[in-house]
């Protein structure tokens, strides 16, 4: 039951759009570092492909038919995308899921304080991280900050060429010897992951000081200057003050692109692959989808990483409701309708995989593992201490997804995330399976899951784009 390494199989013409495809999300997720770009991104992408927004469908008050192509926002985090076919909805939709949020320091709401002539900024890190792996690695951080007049800034400093990045800092090694005794869950701990944010003292002559407004940068120089530098300099460049970080969403991820990695430039070595390396394969096969017999959704989801919570976690009711939405305007409204489309649904929930790793093999049950190179891996079940927490894919349609991925000439292998006792994950899939719709992990293997640079294969990343095509057209 080896499945064969995808590398061997390619025409000249497969590695040419393999390259270009790997060149393409080697951009979006260079460009794309938080959940918020993903879905401006995805949005912009529709539009070009011709989806129009679910408000504007509605303010049209046409019926729509087979080829219309629809998309719905949820707060700039969470999009879904419809592409509607031939039958009637009413026997299920094909779905593409994933999410566009990943593990990183979130700015605490009160972040900002000096302290031995640096000034700091303290976070809260999102998701589940090895705490070790966040220091020294140059930082940039993009979100927006929400002001009390309606105006969203957008943040994003560390990725642009000349920008200034930022970073954690670590013991120095000399002095390490206590630390080197810790446990590494401990080794750096989360209330020292602050991000040096300045060193420079705003300077204030005594006069000006005198005539300084209270609250006021000046007014603060005298007891906290190099705060009240780095308060100065986000009202000038950035228009906010340090109450309005009360507001603001601001992230902090790895600074730099994500790049082709070994000698031979077949792997990516980038941040934020779990899950993008799903969603973007996931958002390209729905966009560029021909005519359809069964409806097609891509969902792509936040808050994965902290449990699917939230309104815009797959678990919040934005899904449902826009399927709703979808079908009324499609002339098939109410309730009942929509209980059977979506028990009559497919669905890829598709998330990354573990992939074994040579240097931690002992980890790994090997004949149920993925590699990295053998193409799209399928979980049929998750979870963790006897598949707990899992939604375990039905035989029956673990058979028609093997027979789908033949159709569509896509290498793929299953697997399950490590040794059985050793550890286990979760996904997305369980939740859309409450409807009673048949759903199966799918996704790309990646070494190094959660860290700040995570590795995947081309190969996997353009196996996975042939999958989902293949599984809109045929499941
Ligand atoms: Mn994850
Ligand atoms: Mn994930």
């Amino acid at each position: 039951m080896d499945r064969p390494n995808a590398w061997k199989g390619y025409t000249e013409q497969d590695l040419e759009e393999l390259e270009r495809f790997a060149d393409g999300y080697i951009d979006f997720i260079s460009q794309c570092k938080t959940e918020r770009a993903c879905c401006d991104r995805a949005v912009e992408m529709a539009k070009e492909a011709g989806y129009i927004s679910l408000e504007q469908a509605r303010d049209q008050g046409r019926t729509l038919v087979a080829g219309d192509r629809i998309y719905a926002v949820n707060r700039g985090k969470n999009v879904i995308l419809v592409q509607l076919g031939e039958k009637p909805l009413e026997q299920g939709f094909n779905i593409l899921g994933a999410h566009i949020d990943s593990p990183r320091l979130d700015l605490k709401q009160n972040p900002v304080y000096e302290s031995s002539d640096f000034v700091l900024l303290d976070t809260h890190y999102y998701g589940g991280i090895k705490k070790y792996q966040w220091v020294t690695v140059p930082l940039a951080i993009c979100g927006v900050v929400a002001l009390k007049d309606g105006r969203v800034l957008q943040v994003n400093v560390g990725d642009g060429e000349d920008d200034p990045v930022f970073c954690v800092t670590d013991l120095l090694i000399h002095l390490a010897g206590d630390q080197m005794q810790k446990k590494a869950s401990v080794v750096v701990e989360g209330e020292q992951l602050d991000v040096l944010a300045g060193s420079r003292p705003l300077v204030v002559s005594d006069e000006d000081a005198e005539a300084a407004e209270e609250g006021s940068p000046e007014k603060l120089a005298a007891k906290e200057p190099v705060k009240a530098n780095l308060l100065k300099l986000l009202k000038e460049k950035y228009g906010f003050e340090e109450e309005d970080f009360l507001s603001a969403e601001l992230e902090v991820v790895p600074a730099g692109r994500a790049r082709s990695c070994g000698f031979d430039g077949s792997m990516v070595l980038g941040y934020g692959q779990d899950d993008r390396v799903c969603a973007y394969p996931s958002l390209v096969a729905q966009l560029e989808a021909g005519d359809l017999e069964r409806s097609a959704v891509c969902v792509l989801v936040d808050k994965e990483e902290i449990g699917s919570v939230g309104a815009t976690g797959m678990d919040s009711l934005f899904f449902e409701n826009t399927i709703a939405e979808v079908m009324e305007l499609a002339g098939v409204g109410g309730m009942l309708p929509l209980r059977r489309a979506l028990a009559a649904s497919r669905m890829l929930s598709s998330d990354v995989s573990a992939g074994l790793d040579p240097s931690w093999a002992s980890s790994f049950e090997p004949k149920n593992s993925a590699f990295l190179g053998r193409g799209l891996v399928f979980n049929k079940y998750t979870g963790s201490r006897g598949k707990s927490g899992s939604n375990d894919a039905s035989a029956e349609f673990v058979a028609r997804v093997r027979k789908v991925m033949e159709q569509g000439e896509v290498a793929f292998q299953t697997a399950e995330l490590g040794k059985v006792d050793v550890g286990g994950g979760g996904t997305i899939a369980y939740i859309p399976a409450k409807y009673g719709m048949d759903v199966i992990d799918a996704g790309v293997a990646v070494l190094s899951m959660h860290a700040p640079w995570e590795v995947t294969s081309k190969a996997d990343i353009y196996e996975a784009l042939k999958g989902y095509r293949a599984f809109l057209k045929y499941a």
